[in-house]
């Protein structure tokens, strides 16, 4: 197992499939946004490659995200290769859900075995706010196929943002009433030229939690408060779900980080929020050996921060969060 050397075990790898998306949440881009050429992102054999030496390292756990997973041509074929890969134990997807209806049942296939869905309201009109471009009705029909193909359990994501969906967690967590579904409400974090705005419009999980509970009455801790992978989850009485609060800003939970990230271009990123990153494609182009690569992985995770900055104002600004995966 790769040991950082705060002697955390790190072998949790999220993989951004592309930098691109078909959506343009105020929270995570800017509208005008320059995506990166394609010849710079990793090719299909070049993720494999990185996957393998991960695998067989120690990464054990492994979700798909980007951009938007779902958009990059040959994801189902992905998919496959990299739950046939030794070692890997689980392959998850961070996905907005837009074409789930249609690649659900062959993602499933293929061997991904969960999907979080974001959706950030269920009202019509502020997702369009919030997304710039989406429908959110397309987004249920994904939950709903993704449901029927057995990518399960169901977790979904929101990000709250003040001035345009704070109020909407009662009616999200209400879903937990009626679905055995984990609704999780996450704490927006500051990246680059959008940092401002996701500074003055954070909302923080305790105001969040006041919110649900002054409408749908208690919150009861689940597992005595303990962190569910990076959630603190909660029940409500007599719901078949749970609420979860994602809270990197105002309670960050860095001492059980178990995570790295592959960003599309092929660099390891181990903090989301510190800019420190290594690059393994530029190396994997120019003819590393597999055991140049692995010592390279074995170096980035040593030097894994100990956890982000964002309480003394030190903000990532070298990408979005579109760029890193989340
Ligand atoms: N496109 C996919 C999606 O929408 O889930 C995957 C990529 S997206 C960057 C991954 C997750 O990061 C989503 O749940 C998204 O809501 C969340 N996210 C994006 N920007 C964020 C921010 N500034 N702070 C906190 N979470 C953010």
């Amino acid at each position: 197992m790769p040991l950082d050397r705060f002697r955390r075990d790190i072998h949790y790898l999220r993989i951004s499939l592309t930098d691109r998306c078909n959506l343009r949440c105020v929270y995570c881009m800017p509208e005008d946004m320059t995506f990166r050429p394609r010849a710079e992102l990793m090719q299909d054999e070049e993720l494999l490659t990185l996957v393998r030496l991960c695998a067989e390292l120690g990464f054990h756990k492994f979700r798909l995200t980007g951009g938007e997973p779902t958009v990059r041509a040959n994801v189902v074929e992905l998919v496959r290769g990299i739950t046939q890969t030794p070692g890997v134990r689980s392959l998850s997807m961070t996905t907005n859900g837009l074409l789930l209806k249609q690649l659900a049942q062959p993602l499933a296939e293929a061997g991904l075995q969960r999907v979080n869905v974001s959706i950030d309201t269920l009202d019509a009109t502020k997702f369009k706010r919030l997304t710039r471009w989406g429908e959110v009705q397309d987004v249920w029909e994904g939950i709903v196929a993704a449901e029927s193909a057995g990518l399960l359990p169901m977790k979904l994501n929101a990000v709250i943002v003040r001035g345009y969906n704070e109020s909407d967690v009662v009616d999200l967590a209400q879903l937990t009433l009626y679905h055995h579904w984990q609704m999780r409400f996450i704490e927006m974090m500051p990246f680059g030229d959008v940092a401002e705005f996701q500074q003055n419009q954070v909302v923080s999980a305790q105001e969040m939690r006041n919110r649900i509970e002054a409408a749908l009455g208690p919150l009861t801790p689940v597992d005595g408060g303990k962190l569910d992978g990076e959630a603190r989850l909660y029940h409500l009485a007599d719901g078949l779900g749970d609420v979860g609060f994602i809270s990197s800003v105002t309670e960050p939970f860095c001492a059980s980080c178990t995570r790295a990230r592959l960003t599309a271009d092929g660099k390891l990123r181990m903090c989301l929020l510190r800019e420190y990153e290594m690059d393994l494609l530029t190396p994997l182009r120019a003819g590393a050996t597999l055991d140049d690569l692995k010592a390279l992985v074995l170096t980035a995770v040593y030097h894994k921060p100990w956890g982000h900055g964002l309480a003394h104002n030190m903000v990532p600004m070298n990408r979005v969060m579109s760029e890193i995966g989340g």
